[in-house]
């Protein structure tokens, strides 16, 4: 037993700490087939077990990796068998709701949906909504920053956090769990953490923000014959909205087929012929007042030409069967080796964009596909291209040159919302300029001297 598992050994007793094959067997992400390697996984009950075993790595200049839901999508939560993971799994309590102030105080560990659930049973909403809702943990949500479905209405989890507590290399607490919308008293320090992917402290609890919860959710589908008319539709039906569009969730054509031709279980809603396809939702407070506003601004974009067609959800089943299909992002593991991207631009250029990522990957593949959908109310694009039949993992390198290069000239970035992990690592610099990443070095270099919190994801230092 190496010092470092020996000195943790004698602060953590019981399944506090795992070891060997209680390491080994746990698989080491949601959709990754491998398995956790590492020395010892913590399994933290509280703020000061999160401090003491940093404490203890640090005295034994011992890498630490936190793991939260292991959702992340862009390898931030890889380890390797020198590595000591602090898991937050244990730190699953709600531990103050103030429907008074719309606060909801958490520890890092609680799965969103959880957090989810207990904020509609006080008629208020935490907006943060992913497809991995039912594992991934706030802790994790605030590491990497994440999107999701209702950024467009609501910002991303930056926005929706007003206060934190987190634990530094060294083992310091850092507490500020401030619970009000305005603080400028200094630095707002809960920003350095949010989306530093577990490089610069252990998120441990947070204060949380809530809306009041909407009375009335309307969600409808439309299918588009051209780009110019999705911008030009996203622009008339938000006016129309007033102010209570919450999602514009946009699929191409491919996407569109992916997830509602056998084998997948979903439906098409409409014909499978047009060019794009747009879920948009809105949550208001006036239920009948609202469904007629949702009407007169469909109507609107029809007499405009803007739309060829839509339906409105009259039910929850229809409404729950229209999200099943934009989550069904599984289906594209039927399509052999593929690879996946999510990259935000202005949405000027991306019809453009678009353009010249099929011309780079027609330049080596003759039967690529490039599944696009995404979040083009802000931006925000998924693609997930496949090389075709004699695609191997070793075309991932060309098939990610062919994406991410043409984001350096438009202002692009490589991760909208994953955040870069090991994944994006070597791209970071189309999206960031020398001085930010000096910027980015110092911060690092100041809150973890020694290297010891995550280090090499990001970026080395
Ligand atoms: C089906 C599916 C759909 C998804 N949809 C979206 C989407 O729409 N938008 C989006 O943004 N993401 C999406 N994701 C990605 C993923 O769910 C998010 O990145 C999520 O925020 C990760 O949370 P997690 O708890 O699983 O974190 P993990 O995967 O465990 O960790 C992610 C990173 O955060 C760090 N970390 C975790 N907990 C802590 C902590 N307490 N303190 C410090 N660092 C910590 C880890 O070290 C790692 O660097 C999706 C993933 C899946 C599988």
């Amino acid at each position: 037993m190496s010092d470092v598992v020996q000195a943790l050994s004698e602060a953590f007793e019981g399944n506090s700490l795992l070891v060997g094959q209680d390491v080994s067997s746990r698989k080491a992400g949601f959709w990754r087939k491998d398995y956790i390697q590492a020395m010892a996984i913590v399994r933290a009950r509280s703020t000061e077990d999160v401090s003491t075993a940093l404490r203890i790595c640090n005295a034994h200049d011992q890498v630490v990796i936190a793991h939260g839901g292991l959702t992340g999508l862009a390898g931030s939560a890889i380890t390797s068998p020198d590595d000591v993971v602090v898991s937050l799994e244990l730190m699953n309590k709600i531990e103050e709701i103030n429907t008074t102030d719309r606060t909801m105080v958490v520890q890092s560990g609680v799965v969103l949906q959880s957090i989810q659930e207990a904020a509609d049973n006080e008629n208020l909403l935490f907006p943060l909504d992913l497809g991995a809702r039912g594992s991934c943990t706030i802790g994790g949500n605030i590491s990497t920053n994440a999107g999701g479905n209702r950024v467009i209405r609501y910002g991303m989890t930056r926005n929706l956090v007003l206060g934190l507590e987190a634990v530094l290399a060294d083992g310091t607490v850092v507490s500020s769990m401030n619970k009000m919308m305005k603080n400028n008293a200094g630095y707002d320090l809960k920003h350095m953490f949010i989306g530093s992917e577990g490089s610069l402290g252990i998120v441990t609890r947070a204060v949380l923000k809530l809306q009041e919860q909407p009375r009335s959710q309307e969600t409808m589908f439309v299918a588009v014959e051209s780009f110019p008319k999705v911008l030009e539709f996203l622009k008339t039906i938000e006016a129309g909205l007033g102010g209570t569009m919450s999602a514009f969730e946009v699929m191409w054509q491919n996407f569109y087929r992916l997830v509602t031709t056998a084998p997948a279980k979903n439906l098409p809603p409409l014909a499978q012929d047009y060019p794009y396809y747009v879920l948009v939702e809105a949550m208001g407070g006036d239920a009948s007042g609202d469904h007629e506003r949702v009407e007169l601004a469909l109507a609107e974009c029809f007499e405009k030409g803007l739309i060829a067609d839509a339906v409105i959800a009259q039910s929850q089943q229809q409404t729950d069967d229209l999200w099943a299909m934009r989550d069904d992002v599984g289906q594209s593991r039927g399509l052999g080796v593929t690879f996946t991207f999510d990259v935000s631009m202005p949405i000027s250029k991306m019809e453009s964009y678009l353009q010249t990522v099929d011309k780079r990957l027609s330049e080596h593949y003759e039967n690529y596909q490039c599944i696009t959908f995404g979040h083009l109310g802000d931006g925000n694009l998924h693609l997930v291209v496949s090389p075709g039949d004699k695609g191997c993992a070793e075309d991932q390198e060309r098939v990610e040159l062919c994406v991410y290069e043409p984001l350096g000239d438009i202002g692009g970035s490589v991760s909208a919302e994953h955040g870069v992990g090991l994944e994006k690592k070597a791209f970071l610099e189309l999206s960031r300029n020398e001085n930010e990443l000096n910027l980015m070095r110092t911060l690092k270099q100041a809150l973890d001297p020694k290297n010891l919190l995550n280090p090499g994801k990001i970026f080395d230092v």
